[in-house]
């Protein structure tokens, strides 16, 4: 046996070691025998024995004599045989740190524990070193800068969820490791040093992540560093390590302490693979989630604007081809006409709803008076109940605070698409019933309204009831399919009552009809003044307006209708060509202008007319006739100068109304500024 270690203990490696330890031990596996291939001096005089069995029971039994008080339980739960052979099994080696009494003084060594397998032998080497000065130097550091933070209860409590913690002087770049877990040890970089900024850069150039590499390198310098510590106080960075064969993310936090010992650099490094991975899949299904989306809303979409598309284009040919046959002709223009309607409100959903679905969508709350608002509600309703031969009532008879703040349009919108649908789908003769009802006071100083509609029509079924409120859904029976639609109504309707803060219920049996209610909580206003009602005679004759268009066709439609009411047009093709005209010529009495032109758009084209000095410039009515129908498209108008903005495709009376009441104002106020 003794033959047999010499001839391991021959090894040029063990003989360089030997000096750097206290003593040196093999022990034979199979037999638990150990001996002592080196000793210092110092060691002899401790009087143990060089050679014997099972070492570790006899350190055991004499950890009095040997390990240091305050050490001595962490001493007898770590060295037992279970946890070394653990540790040479799992990771090959076992270490532990503690203090040694040699003649009464406590030095603080290091005991290391291998494996070696030669010449089919198995041993293992036991070496104990001294680290008393490492130790003590580090005792003094912590005694200096970190005494607070080392042993604070915060500093415990983060060990445990990084793997490795270091403290730094900023000042010097000494740096310590705090803690390190298992994982960590194994990718063998330094405990202590006094470079840390150089020497993460270099342990790192081999341990992250190839991809990574770059980015760490281009930001984990000193300087930079410390410019955004001292900027945010703390400084993150997230990368992925090769811990094994695969990268892994982790994540890196430095923080800037300062206390009275001066400033600290904490720099703790977290596994944050497992939430990476999840939130990565995530995203991964959100994506998917919204191509998916997407594309069925595209396709959707188009199915929908396709449909009515198809009968203008269809009728617009039948009107063609039967040219001389009045009747066919008129019939034609009529679908064509419902069909174009149709297709509007479709488009107006589709934006409606991609408002919605992009958080774009906001409330025009302003001073409205319900009673005036239901008498429109009911005006619309009721005619198109008489076309549909059914029987429509309306109660408001509890109503008693009428002025409201609220989005006056968007009310309107979600009843009247609650109110279509009780038309639209049940048979003549049914009924449907509009009621109002005022519930009192809330908590919050509002005033609580419901709205119930009511039909005795064909009722929803089970299966379709609980989808009702998604875009593009229709329930799917040869009576509703009779029926126009997309889908999109009522997905807008609850979008814009959750904007309100209010609720949508649905209740329905089918066969025999559904009652939809809407509770919403309104702010009690002022009296609004009622708009006078009345109509005055419109009369454009002879009047001369400039219209700025770039689409050749819209043009054409608009000078026409200006045309017919007895207007004069002269057309010009962008902004810059309306302002240069104006500028030749004040005898315009308005100017209808684009938006999206060419050379010079319609806001520039407005602010540069108001930034001519003649009051002419300042008053002449310049009405904004686009496309561009959002709200903020509107307010963009108005922000250049211009008095009013009409959408596109817009109603001729509706234009013909918005101009002879600016063209009127301009007149009055021409009048009153000449008296
Ligand atoms: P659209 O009417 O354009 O199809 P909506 O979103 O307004 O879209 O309505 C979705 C579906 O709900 C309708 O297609 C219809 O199947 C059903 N529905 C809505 N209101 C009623 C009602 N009062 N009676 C029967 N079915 C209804």
């Amino acid at each position: 046996m003794k033959n047999e270690i010499l001839n391991v203990s021959q090894s040029s490696i063990a003989q360089a070691l030997a000096a750097d330890y206290f003593c040196i031990y093999y022990v034979d596996v199979e037999t638990d025998r150990f001996i002592e291939y080196s000793a210092s001096d110092e060691y002899r005089q401790l009087g143990l024995p060089q050679s014997g069995d099972d070492l570790i029971t006899f350190a055991r039994n004499s950890f009095e004599a040997l390990v240091h008080t305050d050490d001595q339980e962490m001493f007898l739960d770590t060295f037992t045989k279970e946890n070394i052979i653990r540790n040479l099994d799992r990771h090959g080696i076992f270490t532990m740190t503690f203090r040694m009494m040699f003649q009464g003084t406590p030095v603080y060594v290091h005991l290391k524990m291998t494996r070696m397998i030669e010449k089919e032998a198995r041993h293992v080497v036991i070496g104990i070193s001294s680290v008393d000065e490492q130790m003590k130097a580090r005792r003094a550091f912590d005694d200096v800068h970190h005494a607070s933070i080392t042993y604070s209860r915060v500093a415990q409590a983060l060990a445990g969820d990084y793997f490795s913690i270091y403290a730094v002087d900023p000042d010097t770049d000494h740096f310590i490791e705090y803690s390190a877990d298992h994982e960590y040890e194994k990718l063998g970089v330094e405990k202590e040093g006094d470079d840390f900024f150089e020497t993460s850069r270099r342990n790192m150039s081999r341990l992250i992540y190839e991809e990574d590499r770059d980015r760490f390198m281009g930001t984990f310098f000193k300087e930079k560093i410390m410019s955004i510590l001292e900027r945010d106080g703390r400084f993150t960075m997230k990368y992925r390590l090769m811990f094994g064969d695969d990268p892994v993310y982790v994540s890196m936090k430095a923080t800037l302490l300062e206390d009275e010992h001066g400033r600290h650099l904490i720099i703790g490094t977290n596994n944050i693979d497992a939430q990476m991975k999840r939130e990565q899949e995530y995203q991964k299904k959100m994506a998917e989630a919204r191509t998916s989306a997407r594309n069925d809303f595209l396709a959707n979409m188009s199915h929908d604007i396709r449909t009515p598309m198809n009968a203008i284009i269809g009728y617009a040919n039948i009107a063609r081809d039967n040219i001389h046959d009045s009747d066919a002709v008129m019939n034609a223009i009529e679908r064509i006409g419902s069909s174009s309607h149709f297709l509007l409100s479709l488009i107006n959903d589709i934006l409606d709803i991609s408002k919605i679905e992009s958080g774009r969508m906001t409330l025009n709350a302003a001073p409205c008076d319900l009673n005036a608002l239901f008498r429109r509600i009911e005006d619309i309703t009721a005619l198109q109940a008489k076309d549909k031969s059914l029987q429509i009532t309306y109660d408001r008879s509890t109503l008693r605070h009428a002025f409201v703040i609220a989005d006056e349009l968007r009310i309107e919108q979600i009843l009247i698409n609650i109110i279509s649908n009780a038309i639209k789908y049940p048979p003549a003769g049914k009924t449907v019933d509009l009621i109002c009802e005022e519930q009192g006071e809330t908590d919050m100083g509002k005033i609580r309204y419901r709205f119930i509609v009511r039909d005795t029509g064909i009722g929803i079924s089970e299966d379709y009831l609980p989808h009702i409120f998604e875009s593009f859904t229709r329930e799917e029976n040869t009576l509703t399919n009779r029926v126009q639609g997309s889908g999109l109504g009522l997905a807008i309707t609850t979008r814009v009552v959750e904007l309100m803060g209010g609720t949508i219920e649905v209740q329905s049996r089918p066969g025999e009809g559904s009652v939809f209610t809407v509770v919403l909580d309104l702010a009690p206003a002022e009296a609004v003044q009622a708009e006078t009602g009345e109509t005055e005679q419109i009369d454009l004759s002879g009047r001369k307006i400039l219209l700025a268009e770039d689409n050749m066709i819209n043009a054409e439609i608009a000078a026409m209708v200006l045309k017919q009411n007895g207007m004069t047009v002269t057309h010009v093709m962008n902004g810059r060509e309306a302002v240069d005209t104006l500028r030749m010529d004040q005898s315009y009495d308005a100017v209808l202008m684009d938006i999206q032109m060419p050379l010079m758009n319609g806001y520039e084209a407005a602010r540069a007319i108001r930034s001519c000095a003649a009051e002419y410039y300042q008053n002449i009515p310049v009405i904004a006739m686009s496309a561009n129908a959002y709200d903020e498209d509107v307010r963009e108008c108005l922000k250049a100068g211009m008095n009013a903005h009409i959408a596109k495709p817009f109603s001729p009376d509706e234009l013909l109304s918005l101009l002879h009441q600016w063209i009127r104002r301009n007149d009055m106020s021409g009048r009153r500024g000449a008296e």
